[in-house]
């Protein structure tokens, strides 16, 4: 709630106009029906056609101003209800973007999805009506019992008996519709759930001929919230015809004793009129009461799921460590001087002291007591089955997860102390699932450099083995890739990425199994282009390959996340079992005439 006051503040000016233009509005529409009683008591009764017709011309003004008021108070809660949800949008997008992986692995995309969509739009819509109503439906309820008092005190009792009946009815329905409609509202998350994990693994499900079962699977989920939704709206069914009847059992009862009353000359008939007027905008200003009570529990509800993204807090602290060497970032790319570059070669790019990584408390270690040194130059290979760690040992190194133990050095310095930016400047990722972003080529690869010029971009596609595929579309570099590179194959997606990050010409760079998709030429022909690139920098490269490591000058077995072996092929093809085993059962022929190629 104080978040929410703090996104409106910008708006403070419209969320008070807001709801006085509507009181105004809900002023002139109680004023209504004592110029209907007029016109039956002096114009109707007296048969006096110019008075009708100027009070007649009275309610079309009164109607005017009316509607001003109402469009003003219209635009001002829409300004501020609008205004208030751009910004908690934006400000939820800048926390999304502080997270790291952790908290991004604990809440889940796709729930973050709904919270900064449906959710901040269920917000949006519960500001605008409680600006707009939650002063006006009051206002007209307890305004039209009070006109009925000043018309009749006997009638008014009336609506002292009627009003509270009507109020026990309202709100006793929404109190059983409420929490039926939290209800369905998870049931729909579970079906929009379904859908999705549906027609992203689309080609799997076909793949394993689940079609049937899923479909069973999701017809359950749906007939549940049809039943429930069946439930929740026959409920709300009653709402009209019980509301109805006592409304016109109350308006009976009034023209029964108003009748009386006239007859004895207390009342006019204008003013049973009046009453029965007051007691329909009654029972229309409670209805509205509850939907927008509905809804405000609805926005709640919204409301405290954004509020837990945003009370996560970023598990990361940054330190201030820049690491800018004298002569900026440039001459650590490129041109380094003898003097920078034996200075840098005094400490390893990359150091790890003892690490450990556990993911979640209680799961067992994906990485345990891993120490080992990467000089700048050399290419470290990673080698072990599905699941031994790779993937998490590179991740530590540009800090998108933290390790549980020990320490990770980038030139000497924890990675803790560096400034996120300045560390992840310094390293090139192609993360194992190759994601392109919609845009052209040209802007894709510019991820990697802002200002990249087309020639840097060219030979950075050269060492990657991409040039084909830009020569190949007819638009080069300015060819569009669609959402999520779908008009391009696995091999050109990862050639891409490859390049993406060689472009920002790192001093790391970390190849993720990033040749997977590549046939075994392409992939020697990457490894040669890798090793003549740059002198200085270190490369990792993560593969499931034998043949991909083999020419690596430090390689390092995993193995269920601990470290099997370190050294090179031939040392380790010596004396490390579990290495020996994986060269074995890789080498195929064609594997080998890949390398000899
Ligand atoms: P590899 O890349 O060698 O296939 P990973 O490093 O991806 O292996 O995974 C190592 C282990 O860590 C696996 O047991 C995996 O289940 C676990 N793991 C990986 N990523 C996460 C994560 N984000 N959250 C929890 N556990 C994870
Ligand atoms: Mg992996």
């Amino acid at each position: 709630m104080r978040r929410l006051l703090y996104f409106l503040r910008d708006y403070r000016k419209e969320s008070i106009l807001g709801p006085l233009f509507k009181l105004l509005e809900a002023s002139f529409e109680l004023l209504v029906p004592l110029v209907v009683a007029d016109i039956i008591d002096v114009g109707i009764a007296h048969r006096d056609s110019a008075y009708v017709l100027g009070r007649g011309g009275i309610l079309i003004l009164l109607g005017l101003i009316g509607l001003a008021s109402s469009i003003t108070a219209q635009y001002f809660a829409a300004k501020a209800a609008v205004g208030c949800s751009t910004q908690m949008r934006g400000a939820l997008f800048r926390h999304l973007n502080s997270f790291s992986y952790k908290e991004l692995d604990t809440i889940g995309t796709s729930t973050l999805i709904t919270r900064i969509t449906s959710d901040i739009n269920q917000v949006q819509t519960g500001v605008n009506l409680v600006l707009r109503l939650f002063l006006r439906s009051p206002f007209i309820v307890f305004g039209a019992m009070v006109m009925a008092f000043t018309i009749d005190v006997r009638s008014a009792l009336i609506f002292l008996g009627v009003i509270p009946v009507l109020f026990l009815v309202v709100f006793g329905i929404m109190g059983l519709t409420i929490p039926v409609y939290r209800k369905v509202q998870g049931q729909l998350d579970r079906v929009l759930l379904h859908v999705r994990e549906n027609l992203s693994g689309v080609r799997v499900v076909r793949a394993f001929n689940r079609q049937s079962d899923e479909q069973e699977t999701f017809h359950a989920d749906s007939a549940a919230l049809m039943k429930t939704q069946l439930f929740v709206g026959k409920i709300s069914a009653l709402l009209n015809p019980l509301t109805y009847a006592i409304i016109n059992a109350a308006v009976i009862l009034l023209v029964w004793t108003g009748g009386k009353q006239v007859d004895s000359g207390i009342l006019t008939q204008g003013q049973v009129v009046a009453l029965v007027n007051y007691m329909s905008q009654i029972l229309v200003e409670l209805i509205k009461l509850a939907n927008l009570i509905v809804n405000i529990t609805r926005s709640l509800a919204s409301l405290s799921r954004i509020n837990s993204v945003f009370e996560q807090e970023a598990g990361m602290r940054e330190g201030t460590y820049t690491g800018a060497v004298p002569g900026s970032e440039e001459t650590a790319y490129t041109g380094m001087g003898n003097e920078a570059e034996s200075c840098r070669a005094a400490v390893p790019c990359v150091e790890f002291r003892d690490v450990s990584m556990i993911y979640q408390e209680g799961a067992e270690a994906a990485l345990e007591h891993v120490s080992f040194q990467a000089w700048p130059g050399e290419t470290i290979g990673v080698i072990g089955g599905t699941g031994s760690g790779k993937s998490t040992l590179v991740n530590l190194i540009p800090r998108f997860y933290d390790a549980s133990e020990g320490s990770v050095l980038v030139d000497g310095v924890d990675v803790r102390d560096y400034e996120l930016q300045a560390l992840r400047r310094r390293i090139g990722v192609v993360p194992q699932k190759a994601v392109l972003f919609s845009g052209t080529i040209r802007e894709n690869l510019r991820w990697g450099k802002k200002d990249a010029s087309d020639a840097e971009l060219l030979e950075a596609l050269g060492t990657a083995q991409g040039l084909e595929i830009v020569e190949k579309k007819e638009n080069g570099l300015d060819e569009e890739i669609l959402q999520g590179g779908r008009n391009l194959s696995g091999g050109q997606r990862q050639r891409l990425t490859i390049a993406r990050a060689l472009v920002r010409n790192p001093e790391i760079l970390i190849l993720d199994d990033s040749a997977s998709a590549l046939d075994f030429a392409t992939d020697a022909r990457l490894r040669k282009a890798l090793r003549e690139r740059k002198k200085s920098a270190a490369v990792f490269l993560v593969s499931q390959r034998a043949a991909t490591v083999r020419q690596a000058d430090k390689i390092i077995v995993l193995d269920d996340g601990e470290v099997a072996g370190i050294g090179t092929h031939e040392a380790l093809f010596q004396s490390c079992e579990v290495y020996r085993e994986i060269c074995l059962s890789q080498a195929s022929a064609e594997e080998e005439k890949a390398h000899e190629a």
